[in-house]
């Protein structure tokens, strides 16, 4: 496929049936992260937003390590703790909140952008955080904006902390003018890799493109009627939703992973748009030529290669499809937190006739599942990894594929070594 366009690309992305694989759907105990995880990517994105957990020091702790925060670091998230006497209701957590916020906000003049953000303990106190966000934009507003959102671990994933944050976002963006229309890329990505697509889509025609989230949290865009939505993360169904809400037309389309899958997702932008294919085509050439070859010697390694997904972080059904179509892989088996058809259709379709999918999660019964199988790698949370690289099955940590720049043609090899980095290791080290 070195260097030419794929002949089934153009319109392939909404084409094909919906995918007959049968779905196990489990619903036991779960071992995933919870939805704070988020803010370890999204403060990155937008750096002059904060986040203000209202937790307990688990929240805190989890934050911490997950970010890797320096003690002389000022970092744009924090945790305010919901002390005993805040659960024994011996004082107003309310008031407390006001205060912490007032503080916060009086150090910290570069905020533009607050965001209150639930955790399991304020959701087990009913702290009604949407009521303490009215009060603060009243206020702090406008130069300040407060949002909420919840992160809590219960009854999510950790992308899903994204989803909420997103979605909680939506009701502010501008209106599109009518009669406008405009591409908005969303989900959040690096900037490295959205300057690479922001340059790749000027090349292939489009006057603009916006981003969401923004790079600035007071730059939103404006959404409307005449928005396509192109997501560039599977796991935001909330906010798809909200968008939809706004008037905003989902383009479906296999996700930026590899380079069909890169290929994919921008014919279905340039076909929305009744852009020129060839100009893609021409403009696709070099970028694709430089991904195949990053592709080779990992696609070597990773041939027939018989790998299991733990469900863990939204991606899995779009890095499967990666696995299987650009770098041989054989899928033993591919769970998935959520099943949502409509925004991972497209992947789904080309996974083959014989995986084992499913949904939601039963640990034992799946930890049984995959001792009885030994694939040659598992990609999981990391609660799993340990217990499974004692037993002699590699691993790879799925939050990890969500903490690096992946999507797109220049990250296609680095994406493809983070697969093959542990069978590298296991080799190296004779196991
Ligand atoms: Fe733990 Fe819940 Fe806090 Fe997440 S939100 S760290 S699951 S207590």
């Amino acid at each position: 496929m070195t260097g030419v366009l794929q002949p089934p690309i153009a319109g392939c992305a909404t084409a094909g049936a919906p995918s007959a694989l049968p779905v196990l759907r489990e619903r036991g105990q779960r071992e995933v992260f919870c939805g704070l995880t988020g803010i370890v990517w999204l403060h990155r994105k937008m750096q002059d937003a904060f986040f203000l957990v209202v937790g307990s020091r688990t929240c805190a702790h989890l934050l911490q390590s997950a970010a890797g925060v320096m003690i002389f670091a000022e970092p744009r998230f924090a945790t305010a703790i919901i002390e005993d006497k805040d659960l024994a209701g011996r004082s107003d957590p309310h008031e407390e909140l006001d205060r912490v916020v007032a503080q916060l906000l009086e150090r910290r003049g570069e905020i533009r952008t607050l965001f209150l953000v639930g955790s399991c303990p304020s959701e087990v106190i009913k702290l009604d955080l949407a009521r303490a966000a009215q009060r603060l934009n009243a206020r702090f507003a406008p130069a300040v904006r407060v949002f909420n959102y919840s992160g809590s671990g219960i009854e999510t994933t950790f992308t899903q902390g994204e989803d909420t944050c997103l979605a909680a976002l939506v009701p502010a963006l501008p209106a599109l003018p009518a009669g406008e229309t405009d591409l908005l890329v969303v989900g959040t990505l690096p900037d490295i890799v959205e300057d690479q697509f922001t340059r790749l889509m000027a090349t292939v025609g489009f006057e603009s493109v916006h981003f969401f989230p923004p790079r600035h949290s007071r730059e939103l865009p404006a959404v409307g009627p005449g928005t396509r939505v192109l997501l560039a993360q599977p796991f935001l169904a909330e906010t798809l939703k909200a968008l939809q809400g706004r008037g905003a037309r989902h383009l479906p389309a296999p996700f930026p992973f590899g380079v069909a899958g890169t290929t994919r997702w921008l014919t279905a932008a340039t076909d929305a748009f009744h852009l020129p294919s060839e100009l893609l085509r021409r403009a696709c050439l070099a970028p694709m030529d430089r991904a195949e070859r990053s592709l080779d010697r990992h696609r070597a390694l990773l041939e027939g290669r018989r790998v299991m997904f733990f469900p863990d972080s939204q991606l899995e059904i779009p890095l499967a499809r990666f696995l299987r179509e650009e770098l041989g892989a054989a899928l033993v088996e591919v769970g998935t937190p959520y099943l949502h058809r409509e925004l991972v259709g497209p992947d789904l379709r080309l996974l083959g006739p014989t995986v084992q999918l499913s949904e939601g999660q039963d640990v034992e019964r799946q930890l049984d599942r995959c001792r009885a199988e030994r694939p040659d790698l598992v990609v999981c949370g990391l609660g799993l990894a340990n217990p499974l690289e004692a037993e002699g099955i590699p691993t790879k940590w799925s939050i990890e594929l969500v903490f690096s720049p992946v999507h797109g043609y220049d990250q296609a090899g680095d994406l493809a070594e983070l697969f093959t980095r542990p069978l590298r290791r296991r080799a190296a080290l004779g196991a």
